[in-house]
C-alpha cells in the first residue's frame, strides 16, 4: 500500500473516494468533509474538508439517501 507525504488516506479511484465521503457522511452526519481531490504528492485522491460540496454527496443529501444509509446502518449494529 502507498503512503502519501499528505498523511491521508489515499483512494486508488475517484469512484472508492466518492464512496468513502458517503461513507463518512452516513457514519458523522456532521462531517466537514465536502469532496475529493487529485493529490500532486500521490497522484492519487484525497478526501477534503475544503471546496465546493461533491455532487454525489449533495445528492446523497438532497434525497435523504444518507439518513436511509445511516439508519440501515444502525440496524445492522444492533443485529450484530
Ligand atoms: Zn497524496
Amino acid at each position: 500500500m502507498s503512503v502519501c507525504t499528505s498523511r491521508k488516506i489515499i483512494y486508488y479511484s475517484e469512484q472508492d473516494a466518492k464512496e468513502a465521503l458517503i461513507r463518512l457522511h452516513v457514519k458523522y452526519q456532521n462531517s466537514s468533509t465536502r469532496t475529493f481531490y487529485t493529490c500532486d504528492q500521490c497522484g492519487y485522491f484525497h478526501l477534503t474538508s475544503s471546496g465546493e460540496i461533491d455532487d454525489a454527496l449533495k445528492e446523497a443529501q438532497q434525497t435523504k439517501k444518507i439518513d436511509q444509509l445511516s439508519e440501515a446502518d444502525y440496524w445492522i449494529r444492533k443485529l450484530h
